[in-house]
């Protein structure tokens, strides 16, 4: 088992396999004292390669606490070489790369709300032109992995030689526990697509409150993220941003101590393994071979809407549907949610099958 320790930030943007990267910090900036306290203490209890720091934060709604600006950056820098830690800022636009790179940031970082925007991350792509600064890249707040891929593109295309992704979630309209859902499978996605590109995990912007954040990280562990990035306050309560998601350096040094960092087994070296996963092929042909059978009785139902003139999606089946498999689901320990999830796609899916049947046919 890899454990998280001290590294060197080029070498783990330069090697595939290296353990991964902590990099830890409050969320924004606040005081030369505050700055130098968190470090410290950071230092002291865990092995942080990076100490990051917003000091440029144009918050969601205008009023709040909005970061100090250059100033800041220089404490930020001073923090970080008394602890021997490189440092780490936010930058939104070609002026903070300006300031950042000046006051001698070590790495930089996009953020969620600039990322999603192509103007201001070419601005700041172009700012960085032969400069090859490290740079980390948020995912955007939506769920569009071309923003995503396409802002590490950009990048690439400036010259900058070390990437790598930040996964802080997603907003979402749907209740739930996290303040970002984590939409795990958006970063498989990213890997598909750049599969050189290492991922880190931001547990605390997906967490948005302490209690979340060691169970967030650990699923990233699981996940085989190569990295975390956790929001560490000396005194989280009175920070002026992000306040409830925001840990001591001694809780981020208790969960660090806890996680469990798993390695990546070859297929045939674990036969046990092996013949679990054989068996799962085998169900997973029968999952397939069962949806065959299902979408030629969808194709029937079709033609039968078509010639009597039915309407297509009739609510009361969709809402039965649902309701019976759900309930036998939990009847079977099953997760109901799962099980609606897997049904709105496959009643989806149905829907547009015979729309395009019967407008194939009109
Ligand atoms: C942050 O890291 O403090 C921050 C503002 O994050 P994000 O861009 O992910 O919202
Ligand atoms: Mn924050």
């Amino acid at each position: 088992m890899k454990e998280i320790n001290n590294q060197n930030i080029y070498e783990w943007f330069d090697h595939p396999g290296e353990s991964p990267l902590l990099i830890a910090g409050p969320c924004s900036v606040e005081s030369p004292e505050q700055i130098l306290q968190t470090a410290q203490e950071l230092k002291a209890a865990t092995p942080i390669s990076l100490l990051r720091g917003g000091v440029w934060k144009p918050r969601t709604k205008p009023g709040s606490f909005e970061g100090i600006g250059a100033e800041a950056m220089r404490w930020l820098v001073e923090a970080g070489k008394a602890i021997q830690t490189p440092v780490t800022v936010e930058v939104a636009n070609a002026e903070h790369v300006e300031l950042a790179l000046k006051e001698g940031a070590d790495v930089l970082w996009i953020g969620a709300r600039t990322t999603v925007n192509p103007f201001y991350v070419q601005e700041i792509a172009e700012a960085i032109r032969g400069v090859n600064i490290p740079i980390l890249v948020k995912n955007p707040i939506h769920a569009e992995i071309g923003l995503w891929a396409g802002a590490i593109e950009r990048f690439q295309k400036a010259g900058v030689e070390r990437i790598a992704a930040v996964h802080r979630g997603f907003f979402s309209t749907a209740k739930s526990l996290y303040r970002n859902a984590p939409g795990w499978q958006h970063s498989f996605d990213l890997r598909a697509l750049m599969p050189d590109i290492k991922i880190i995990c931001d547990p605390s912007h997906i967490a948005g409150k302490r209690s979340l954040v060691e169970e967030v990280s650990q699923v990233a562990m699981d996940l085989r993220m190569e990295g975390l990035m956790v929001e560490s306050h000396h005194d989280p309560d009175c920070a002026l941003s992000d306040a409830q998601q925001q840990i001591t350096p001694k809780r981020l040094s208790e969960i660090i101590g806890h996680l469990k960092i798993r390695t990546n087994i070859p297929l045939e070296s674990h036969p046990e393994l092996a013949k679990l996963r054989e068996a799962l092929d085998v169900l997973d042909q029968e999952m397939v071979d069962i949806l065959k059978k299902r979408f030629d009785r969808v194709k029937d139902i079709a033609s039968i809407k078509e010639r009597e003139g039915l309407s297509i999606f009739q609510m009361e089946r969709w809402l039965k549907l649902v309701q019976e498999q759900t309930s036998l689901a939990e009847g079977k320990g099953i997760s109901p949610a799962f099980i609606h999830e897997l049904f709105s796609l496959v009643h989806k899916y149905s829907i547009d099958y015979q729309t395009s049947l019967i407008k194939k046919d009109s």
